[in-house]
């Protein structure tokens, strides 16, 4: 072939090669959903790419995929007639993985190899695993728009190295063509053989492909009586349902369904939490399809990280990552939103400024905020597991999104002094229907962990009067807290601030009882402040504390001591 030459892989892609080689012998099918998710992707960019230039399409505007095999040469081929490849780019894109979280990637395999496939998905190295099944992978492709002798073979056996030649190919896109490995069983029992077959191949399509919106088509088969065995004929059906799933309506479409496409849109071998699909008219029009994942990903507190929806407008895919269709703090969602007044050609930076995008948004995060009330309202075991993955996130919203604060204040959850273990489990519902007679406050307490909060001196007289108390660890409550300074008209105050007020809690007799007792021990406050000098503002006789001789305590202007030594701690 012309120009032929051989490039040595990335190495991370080197290790990505092997670890797909020897570990995931028990997930090996999950190749042909990548495959085909790549074939639908390079559609998609056609697509999006010929609203500029129609001329791209070729004449032929069928947009579709074709999985075929060859059971002498024991190939398996996934076709599509979208973008294409171009040899610079084949170099590029199946030769290193562009992606920043390889190295990440590698740092959270488990060894496990179902949780290490679902990574394999997560972090975008989909081609490579076509190496699972194959010893051998071509990649025939030519770009759309670039004359037919320019087309790219891109060949590799997957150990170090892979060659590019120039070569032939009439119609534009890209076959994949795998040669299976020899023979052995996988940890399901099949062996790779077993996938030449017209009804297995059907079966993955279908498991995992369904809602693929193009039409996937396969050989059509027929039961041959005499040699007791399918022959295939040379017309081509399609497998899958071929209609994107969001745009039919929720009564069609099975939980199953609902399942098979989150796993498409996350690469994600777990059931989704939830999901909320609805059609929305009136001053935007748009489909959404919104799902609550059941994990976190590795990179959930990166508030920088792209991560948001997929956009559509009118079934044309536009975008990845549209962040700009959910707020920061609903980072976790994923799904699809399909507008249907937006223009074809917008990109990030008109969103940003779209009145359209922010009714989407506001739409979305409303729906949300829906969705987690009614896990919390019905299915208080779900809400919780979501709580301990996506909570922290969720209570940047109370600074984010002032509008519907009072609605993500009722969603957040705490320990406290009445609540077991770590768990974040307290609803303030439930702190103000466990308030005693005469509370008048949401009392709390802010600490570096949960073990120095339960210790904490400042505790002690509320422990006596069997006052709740919440406990509050995480890095992000400090600031949550400056947006949270009262629920339901009580106020929420800091056990560890100076004079505090405990109200009618503290009744008439114990008050001159202080009183008396401050009075008794002037001399030595006097000779403690004089002792301990500008270390302190002030030393006070205190009926807070039952158990521990004294406690520090700051002043009701000044910050408290957690949110100082976080700012000591980073540098301020
Ligand atoms: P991802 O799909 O997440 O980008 P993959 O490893 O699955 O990662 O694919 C890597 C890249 O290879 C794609 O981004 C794309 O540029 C290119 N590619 C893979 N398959 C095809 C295809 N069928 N047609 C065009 N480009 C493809
Ligand atoms: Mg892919």
């Amino acid at each position: 072939g012309a120009m032929k030459e051989t490039l040595g892989f990335q190495t991370e892609v080197r290790q990505l090669l092997q670890l797909m080689i020897h570990s995931l012998y028990s997930n090996r099918e999950i190749f042909l959903r990548e495959l085909v998710s790549n074939a639908s992707d390079a559609c998609d960019k056609l697509r999006y790419e010929a609203l500029d230039k129609p001329e791209l399409y070729e004449g032929d505007g069928e947009l579709q995929i074709r999985v075929d095999f060859d059971p002498q040469a024991r190939t398996l081929t996934i076709s599509d007639n979208g973008i294409g490849l171009s040899r610079d780019e084949a170099i590029e894109h199946l030769g290193t993985i562009a992606k920043s979280g390889t190295r990440e990637f590698f740092g959270r395999l488990s060894g496990d190899e179902a949780r290490d496939a679902q990574l394999i998905g997560q972090f975008g190295v989909g081609f490579y695993s076509a190496f699972i099944v194959a010893d051998r992978v071509a990649v025939v492709s030519r770009r759309a728009g670039l004359p037919a002798d320019q087309a790219v073979r891109w060949e590799s056996d997957g150990s170090g190295e892979f060659s590019v030649e120039t070569v032939e190919k009439p119609g534009r896109g890209t076959d994949v063509i795998l040669h299976l490995r020899a023979d052995e069983a996988g940890g399901d029992g099949e062996t790779f053989g077993e996938l030449l077959s017209g009804w297995r191949l059907k079966s993955i399509v279908t498991k995992y492909s369904d809602h693929i919106s193009l039409p996937i088509r396969m050989r059509r088969e027929e039961w041959d009586k005499d040699k007791g065995e399918y022959r295939r004929l040379d017309d081509w059906e399609t497998v899958n349902q071929a209609s994107a799933l969001w745009t039919r309506s929720r009564s069609e479409i099975t939980d199953e369904q609902y399942k098979a496409f989150w796993s498409h849109l996350s690469h994600d071998g777990t059931e989704p939490l939830a999901w909320t699909h609805n059609r929305v008219e009136g001053r935007a029009e748009y489909t959404q399809l919104l799902y609550l994942p059941a994990k976190a990903p590795f990179d959930l507190m990166d508030r920088q990280r792209r991560a948001g929806l997929k956009l559509y407008v009118r079934r044309v895919f536009i975008m990845d990552d549209a962040e700009q269709l959910l707020p920061a703090y609903l980072r976790f969602v994923r799904g699809v939103v399909d507008s249907n007044d937006l223009p074809l050609n917008v990109s990030r930076e008109i969103l940003q400024e779209s009145r359209d995008v922010k009714a989407i948004r506001e739409g979305c995060a409303r729906r949300v905020l829906g969705m987690l009330e009614d896990l919390a309202e019905n299915q208080p075991e779900k809400y919780a597991g979501f709580w301990s993955e996506f909570g922290q996130v969720l209570k940047e919203g109370m600074g984010e999104d002032f509008g519907n604060r009072e609605r993500i204040a009722k969603l957040l959850r705490f320990a406290s002094t009445q609540s077991e273990g770590d768990a974040q489990t307290v609803s303030l519902a439930d702190y103000l229907g466990r308030m005693k007679e005469g509370q008048e406050k949401i009392y709390y307490l802010t600490a570096d962990s949960l073990q120095a909060a339960r210790s904490s001196p400042h505790l002690e007289v509320f422990r006596s009067k069997g006052v709740e108390v919440l406990l509050l660890t995480d890095r992000v409550d400090e600031w949550m807290l400056s947006f949270l300074d009262a629920h339901e008209g009580k106020e929420l105050v800091s056990v560890a601030r100076g004079g505090l007020e405990l109200g009618k809690l503290e009744d008439e007799e114990e008050k001159k009882q202080a009183e008396q007792v401050a009075q008794d021990h002037r001399e030595l406050t006097e000779k403690v402040k004089a002792e301990l000098g500008d270390a302190v503002k002030e030393v006070r006789v205190t009926n807070r504390l039952t158990d521990s001789a004294s406690c520090l305590v700051s002043d009701e202007g000044d910050i408290s001591g957690h949110l100082e030594r976080l700012l000591k701690q980073a540098g301020q």
